[in-house]
């Protein structure tokens, strides 16, 4: 176990080169597993070294805009290799940063090299289309040019793979780039960039910056040189992001929370529901924006589900997520801890019936951890708190309905719309749901979580700014059209 005095030093990367932050100011990224373990020590950066990324990347945007699509591609294969070759480091830093289980790090680190390469091939793909002209002597078409310096700002959930899909496709199209990792996973993140060092960037077209949100995450947002701001964390935070970015006119993406439904209908294979449901929403202690939240169940098959569904969560092992016996490893920090106690805590107040968990294990091996026990509500209604916000952590709420027609309701009975399943063997209940249901992924007889990489990310209502990350789609948000008219 690492101390403060013997702790790997991180620091930011800044044209090209690894340099501490010019406040002086640094601070330590502990493990959620052990809070005496420290994980590394790590920048606290100020305005000015915000502004020395921001103008490295600025400088670096002239050439790299100018390199063709194919060769900078080029780089994202070199990344990915880089990655590759270190995956075990980089998911071993990421299980010990935030304490999602080691087989679910090696997967999402697996993912960020395959997203590498996925926007690596992206280069060589067409940038526009010919539009017919009304002049028989005109030539009218669209190209797309990149934005120019993109602010990235991720949260801890997914420390490698959401900076990645966005970092790789704003490369791809010949943006630069300035990241603002979470300071929850900036170790984990400066592990990542030494990867794109490793592939031989040229100075100032990747830079990672750490420090607190309020200044370099604001500050990104606000910098008149940032031209698009791309963010995946918390609403309240996704606002504030937002507002600035309109207020000086600079090209801005958020993606935020979710409250994910699963509907349980009465035709379901209820061994494949209660599966898909504790993976949804227990796996990563419940900290995936996609998580399975609200647990709709009709009415026949309720108290059968329920019962399936408690046999397997009380098999669930919490533990250090190092071990390879553990399911759930702890919450990412003691704030989110707090939260999600004190969630359970109203939900006990608002009436719930607390079926399974409901505070911290037992186990005094487990006391100097985040960890929290899987926890199941019975008897919840549509308007509890429990039912409405986000809770991020392993917290099932379950609703029983009687007809299909109150399920999609009840599940379209939230602010947010990122992610809704239902498991049913029935056409029209799931065609019902596909063409009702308010959210951005929608999935039958599949969990909430888990979107393949070449495709289309993102919510709607107020999960998201209703651009689409991933895949093709975002060449949508990472590059501007212009409309050419050439004349003969
Ligand atoms: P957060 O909003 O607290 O932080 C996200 C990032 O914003 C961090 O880098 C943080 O340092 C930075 N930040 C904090 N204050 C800021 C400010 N005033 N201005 C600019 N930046 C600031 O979120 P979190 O706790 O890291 O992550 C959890 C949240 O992320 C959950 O709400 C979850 O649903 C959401 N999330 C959404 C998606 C998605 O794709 N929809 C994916 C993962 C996580």
């Amino acid at each position: 176990m690492s101390t403060a005095v013997n702790a790997p030093v991180y620091l930011n990367y800044i044209n090209g080169e690894w340099s501490a932050a010019s406040s002086g100011q640094t601070a330590t990224s502990i493990s959620p597993a052990n809070k005496h373990e420290v994980v590394g020590i790590i920048q606290v950066s100020n305005a000015d070294d915000l502004d020395r990324a921001v103008q490295s990347a600025k400088q670096a945007q002239k050439g790299w805009r100018k390199l063709a699509g194919p060769s900078r591609g080029e780089f994202l294969y070199k990344a990915a290799n880089a990655m590759e070759r270190r995956l075990n480091e980089i998911a071993e830093t990421m299980t010990r940063e935030m304490g999602k289980t080691l087989p679910e790090a090696k997967g999402e680190t697996a993912r960020g090299i395959a997203i590498l390469r996925y926007y690596a091939g992206e280069g060589m793909r067409k940038v526009g289309d010919v539009i017919p002209s009304t002049d028989a002597d005109a030539l009218m078409f669209t190209t797309r040019v990149p934005l120019g310096v993109v602010g990235v700002i991720a949260p801890w959930n997914f420390p490698v793979a959401i900076p990645i899909w966005k970092m790789a496709p704003a490369l791809a199209y010949g943006n630069t780039v300035v990241l603002k990792p979470a300071q929850e996973t900036a170790v984990t993140a400066a592990k990542i960039i030494e990867c794109f060092a490793e592939a031989g960037f040229p100075a100032g077209v990747v830079n990672l910056i750490t420090g607190k949100g309020s200044v370099i995450g604001q500050g990104l947002a606000e910098h008149k040189d940032v031209n698009g701001i791309t963010f995946t964390g918390s609403n309240q935070v996704g606002k504030q992001v937002g507002q600035a970015a309109l207020a000086r006119g600079a090209k801005y993406q958020l993606e935020m929370g979710g409250k994910n439904p699963v509907i349980i209908a009465a035709d379901a294979d209820l061994d494949l529901a209660v599966e898909g449901t504790v993976s949804g929403g227990l796996r990563s202690t419940g900290q995936k924006c996609t998580a399975t939240s609200r647990v709709i169940v009709q009415s026949e098959v309720y108290e059968a589900f329920k019962q399936k569904l408690l046999a397997k969560v009380r098999e669930i092992k919490v533990g250090n997520g190092l071990e390879g016996e553990t399911w759930m490893g702890p919450c990412a920090n003691e704030n989110q801890l707090d939260t999600v106690l004190s969630y359970i805590q109203k939900g006990i107040e608002e009436g719930a019936e607390l079926l399974h968990g409901g505070g911290r294990p037992d186990e005094a091996a487990l006391s100097d951890g985040f960890y929290v026990q899987p926890t199941v509500f019975d008897k919840v209604s549509r308007s509890m708190v429990i039912a409405q916000e986000e809770i991020f952590g392993p917290v099932l709420a379950l609703i029983k309905v009687d007809t299909m027609e109150e399920a999609i309701e009840a599940a379209n009975d939230a602010d947010f719309g990122l992610s809704a399943s239902i498991y049913t063997s029935s056409i029209g209940n799931l065609m019902s749901f596909i063409q009702d249901m308010d959210a951005g992924l929608v999935r039958v007889n599949a969990e909430t979580a888990g979107v393949e990489l070449q495709a289309p990310f993102g919510g709607m209502k107020q999960s998201s700014s209703h651009s689409r990350e991933q895949g093709q789609a975002a060449i949508e948000f990472f590059t501007a059209i212009k409309t050419v008219f050439v004349k003969s």
